[in-house]
């Protein structure tokens, strides 16, 4: 239990916070995993100040497990906390860091148990993967799994570690972020007849998106633990214009919609992009500058494959026979995207992730590290 507390709070003292490199962190792991004659292979994004990782302990084979963790974390800026967030402190049986719950705990006992899998003489392979900016719209782990997918042997199953009390979780919403940004003509507020108010057509537009929002109410799915249990669309930000008299010339507005995995999300995102097609198109009748751009982050919900290798095998290690729904969105769907069966199972509890004094308590930290050696066994097996 030591080594496993030991690599917590070193990977906690990494400030991996997503705006920051998380290259550091990998340098360390990368040194601790090549002491074991375990080669780690990095997946870089473009500006290469980032990266993936991805190794593998045991024989090349099919049958593998894939152990996924994002080694960023959420910033603790604004947070009130009672201790340095990046240097662990241990009290009343719970770690308390940025990242212990989400989810470097996972990473960190998966990685303590790395000489227990080099000596467990494995049949088959553990995989690591671990992401960059999951936590800013899980951008890193894409190009990884696609590497993974190519240089990998079949893979059995895949389990998404972010913190679930270790119960089962094989179903999330998909998120669709959408950032609108409307230009239109600016003028002085008695004279509209020369302006074109980006505020005012970006009001249509979110007008139209509310009707959706209404109508995606409609469209419940029984029998699911998510609440809600139908699609959902929010518009979180809008910011247009600069004076009470003068006409916008841009106003910018966010949405996210978050749809039931099995929604085609192209019916809502289409009658968005129609509706901005129209407006814009009425904008550059008075002003042919005009525009309504929309940006679009896409994050995969994860469907219940139920019966799934990862499931079934997830079941049988952890003695739990329940699943569930988990409210927040994962890499999972891109791992399920991309062919690999995949749950979320995890240590410690999503209620303090993101959170001033962020703790997991060392009753979870205990009930992954037995999991884990009991993943170990079966692939010995
Ligand atoms: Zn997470």
């Amino acid at each position: 239990m030591q080594h496993v507390k030991d690599m917590i709070s070193k990977l906690v003292s990494f400030d991996t916070v997503s705006s920051k490199s998380n290259l550091p962190i990998l340098d360390y792991i990368e040194a601790y995993l090549a002491e074991y004659g375990v080669e780690s292979h990095r997946v870089y994004n473009a500006e290469g100040d980032k990266a993936n990782l991805y190794a593998t302990i045991g024989p090349k084979v099919a049958g593998g497990v894939v152990l996924s963790g994002h080694t960023d974390v959420v910033p603790v800026d604004n947070q009130d906390w009672s201790t340095d967030p990046f240097d662990v402190i241990e009290k009343d049986g719970k770690l308390y860091g940025r990242g212990t719950a989400d989810m470097k705990s996972y990473s960190a006992i998966n990685l303590a148990l790395v000489p227990d899998m080099i000596k467990a003489d494995l049949k088959r392979p553990i995989h690591l993967a671990l992401s960059y900016d999951e936590e800013v719209g899980c951008l890193g782990a894409p190009s990884m799994i696609d590497e993974m997918v190519k240089t990998l042997p079949p893979v059995h199953a895949v389990i998404v570690g972010e913190p679930t009390n270790m119960q089962i979780a094989n179903m999330h919403k998909g998120m669709n972020a959408g950032r609108v940004y409307v230009r239109g003509l600016e003028a002085h507020s008695s004279q509209p007849h020369l302006g074109c108010s980006a505020n005012l057509y970006a009001a249509r537009l979110m007008v139209e998106i509310g009707k959706i929002s209404d109508e995606l109410k409609e469209n419940k799915l029984e029998g699911i633990d998510l609440e809600p249990n139908y699609s959902t669309l929010n518009m979180g930000i809008v910011q247009g214009g600069i004076a009470a008299n003068i006409i916008a010339r841009d106003c910018m507005f966010s949405w996210d919609y978050r749809n039931l995995p099995d929604d085609d999300v192209s019916i809502v995102l289409n009658r968005i992009y129609d509706y901005a097609n129209k407006l814009e198109a009425e904008m550059k009748a008075i002003y042919s500058e005009a525009s309504i751009r929309i940006e679009l982050l896409q994050v995969t919900g994860l469907k219940p494959e139920h019966g799934g290798a990862a499931e079934t095998l997830v079941r049988e290690l952890s003695g739990r026979n329940s699943v569930m729904a988990v409210p927040y969105g994962t890499e999972a769907g891109q791992f399920q995207e991309r062919g690999y069966s995949t749950v979320i199972c995890g240590p410690g509890s999503i209620d303090q992730a993101h959170k001033p004094d962020e703790f997991i308590t060392l009753d979870q930290v205990q009930k992954g590290l037995a999991f884990t050696q009991r993943l170990i066994a079966k692939q010995a097996q």
